[in-house]
């Protein structure tokens, strides 16, 4: 075909995910253990998903409010303030999203001008890069180290910012590393930004996923609230990812803000997950704190599998991701992953598709049952015996 294209030049410019290309082919193959997929295999708890059916029943078949349920953002602001201590207001300070992927979205369309730097930490999340492209701004990277558990150093921010810096995007605890900051650690980052007047996107959807120590909201800490929009939702902590539902809480007028493009773009979140999300919001605990005790137990099953056979994992405080070094191998994390694939039908993703400094590494999902989680640590040790 001798014509011009009709694709938009940025989007012709992105790289599909990389971590897509391996479901795709670990999907035609058969025996295969998956520890790719960055989803829970719990079901989503019934209570929430009877409260979809009564909801449903009753004829809530309509659209919500743009910004979600008022009822629902009052119990996401209630949330909020029992588990982080943080108080926003259900009228303009919480919008209702399709899953925490709209959330960034939403927030970066609506902060960034052309031009702008935002500032993504890798390895990192494989969305942030490309929405920051597609909202018109400039990525810039941050590559966080191994020898520093991956964690972020406030010298790394100022080493990144430029008069063009507008925003920095967190994500704590982090995919694909696992990596859990702590209050300290946030303190010192918050210095640096509020030193040169940044606005933080910080991405919260593990915040329930933590194992060792109690977690602290971004926004909570001194003087960042008025600068941070938090972004979580309903995927990982409440086993809901195929509901999309989550949330962003931030200052009125960025809130506002966002509410004026979904509007336009989303009109509101799906009214049916929304009643199952009211449920998770005000009976969600119980189930959750089950689920916590499984992914901690499974954590510390495949930490110590992975270190046994010659795989170096630090422990991960967060989320539910181990993130080994493969160097011992002498293979790069596309090898690995493909060559462990092939071999002995184990999906993990190659550490490569986080960022410049996941090569070396690979990223594996411990949200899959004990059982399974054996199957294919003893799959993959005797894969790694065979080039060590
Ligand atoms: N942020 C991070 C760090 C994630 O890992 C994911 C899902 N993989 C999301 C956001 C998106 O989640 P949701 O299903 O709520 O859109």
């Amino acid at each position: 075909m001798n014509k011009t294209s009709y694709i938009s030049r940025h989007v012709a410019d992105l790289k599909p995910s990389g971590i897509r290309r391996f479901f795709d082919l670990a999907a035609q193959m058969e025996d295969v253990i998956s520890l790719g997929v960055g989803e829970p295999d719990f079901v989503t708890p019934w209570n929430f998903i009877e409260q979809s059916f009564h909801a449903l029943e009753q004829g809530y078949t309509s659209y919500t409010e743009n910004a979600g349920m008022l009822e629902l953002r009052e119990e996401i602001s209630n949330y909020l303030h029992n588990s982080f201590q943080l108080s926003y207001d259900p009228n303009d300070q919480v919008i209702v999203t399709v899953g925490a992927s709209q959330a960034i979205d939403l927030a970066l369309r609506t902060v960034v001008e052309p031009g702008d730097e935002v500032i993504v930490v890798e390895p990192g999340f494989v969305a942030y890069v490309p929405t920051v492209s597609l909202a018109g701004g400039t990525p810039v990277t941050i590559q966080t180290k191994p020898e520093n558990e991956f964690k972020l150093k406030p010298e790394q921010i100022e080493e990144a910012i430029t008069p063009r810096t507008k925003a920095i995007m967190l994500c704590n605890p982090n995919n694909p590393t696992g990596t859990f900051l702590s209050r300290q650690e946030l303190e010192q980052l918050a210095e640096v930004i509020k030193k040169h007047d940044l606005l933080v996107l910080s991405d919260e959807i593990y915040a329930e996923l933590t194992y060792d120590e109690a977690y602290t909201s971004f926004a909570a800490i001194p003087d960042m609230k008025e600068r941070t929009i938090l972004i979580s939702g309903f995927s990982k902590a409440f086993a809901m990812t195929g509901w999309r539902l989550g949330y962003a809480s931030g200052p009125s007028e960025i809130i506002s803000a966002m509410v004026k493009i979904h509007q336009y773009t989303m009109m509101c979140a799906p009214t049916m997950a929304q009643h199952a999300a009211l449920e998770a919001m005000k009976n969600g605990k119980p189930s959750v704190q089950e689920m916590i005790e499984s992914y901690k137990q499974r954590r510390n099953f495949i930490v110590s599998s992975l270190n046994e056979m010659g795989l170096e994992c630090p422990n991960p405080g967060g989320a539910f991701y181990a993130f080994p070094s493969i160097k011992a191998t002498g293979l790069s994390s596309a090898e690995f992953a493909e060559q462990l694939l092939q071999e002995e039908q184990v999906a993990v993703v190659p550490g490569e598709v986080f960022g410049e400094s996941g090569e070396g590494y690979i990223r594996c999902s411990y949200a899959t049952s004990l059982k399974q989680l054996d199957e294919a640590m003893d799959r993959m040790k005797r894969f790694v015996e065979k080039r060590i």
